[in-house]
């Protein structure tokens, strides 16, 4: 079993969907296979997988449609 790099939790490989920032532009990718660890959430990509989304963001291949998600920029820090 392969274990995290950062917190030495379990990998499991799972299809997620998976927000993908290049640039100012973000791009949501789902059934991405990758590699994700069952205790700090985070997530590894094959390079064949991290390739073929850059190929997508470059244009060379559709996407299948357009969505649009609030962005909400925090100015003033949180008070306790
Ligand atoms: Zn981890």
């Amino acid at each position: 079993m392969k274990t995290c790099p950062f917190c030495k939790g379990d990998i499991k490989e799972e299809m997620i969907d998976h927000l993908h920032r290049w640039g100012k532009e973000m791009y949501l990718f789902e059934n991405v296979t990758a590699e994700v660890c069952s205790q700090c959430g985070e997530t590894f990509f094959a390079p064949e997988v991290l390739e073929l989304m850059d190929n997508h963001v470059k244009g060379k291949l559709k996407a299948e449609k357009t969505i649009s998600i609030p962005v909400i920029r925090l100015t003033e820090k949180a008070v306790a």
